[in-house]
């Protein structure tokens, strides 16, 4: 069966977002947007303002990235099944720490401009689900059956569509919650062994 994996949280160690942020951005901006997402703000719409306070080059911050982002072990045993990489964040920042791990994977994430006034996101996708009610990763998945592994609030729709689901973190409590079945895993060779 397909597989379909989160980027950041679920294939990283950290969210690389959330890292940038404090390195490049406002982390005030950061705590202020995150809590409205789901009441008053579209995942969306917090990614575009807190990437708007970003203005230092596209190339430094991807040095930052390949010097800085980890990923979890299992990441190469996982590209065996060849599995899809969808993210709310950037392929500018993906696809260089995929590369520093030798490890070529199809890739569903945005784009940005990085500006010096700011940067701006270009969404892959902005129609929004007639499930959740905003843009999410479920509608680039409809048509096949998927196995899902991810980790946060990008992921619950998607996950919720899947076949199999496997979960950590904020994902996890959110099934919890649901009374949703899914496989808790911790690092991505849980994830192949268990595959
Ligand atoms: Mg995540
Ligand atoms: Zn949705």
């Amino acid at each position: 069966m397909r597989v379909v994996v989160d980027w950041d949280g679920t294939v990283t160690v950290r969210d690389s977002l959330v890292q940038v942020i404090h390195e490049f951005g406002d982390p005030a901006l950061l705590a202020e947007l995150e809590p409205r997402v789901g009441v008053d703000l579209t995942l969306h719409e917090e990614i575009a303002l807190e990437f708007a306070a970003i203005t230092a080059p596209l190339e430094e911050v991807v040095a930052w990235v390949i010097e800085h982002v980890e990923v979890r072990p299992g990441l190469h045993e996982l590209a065996a099944h060849e599995p899809t990489v969808i993210s709310a964040g950037f392929h500018e920042l993906i696809e260089p720490v995929l590369a520093r791990e030798g490890v070529e994977l199809e890739v569903f994430a945005n784009r940005v401009h990085a500006g010096p006034d700011g940067w701006r996101v270009r969404f892959r996708d902005e129609t929004a689900c007639a499930t959740c009610g905003e843009p999410c990763k479920r509608g680039g998945l409809a048509g096949e059956p998927y196995v899902y592994v991810g980790d946060g609030y990008s992921d619950r729709c998607a996950a919720l569509a899947a076949d199999r689901v496997f979960a950590r973190d904020s994902l996890a409590t959110h099934l919890d919650r649901l009374g949703v079945a899914y496989e808790r895993f911790g690092d991505l060779g849980d994830v192949v062994a268990a595959l």
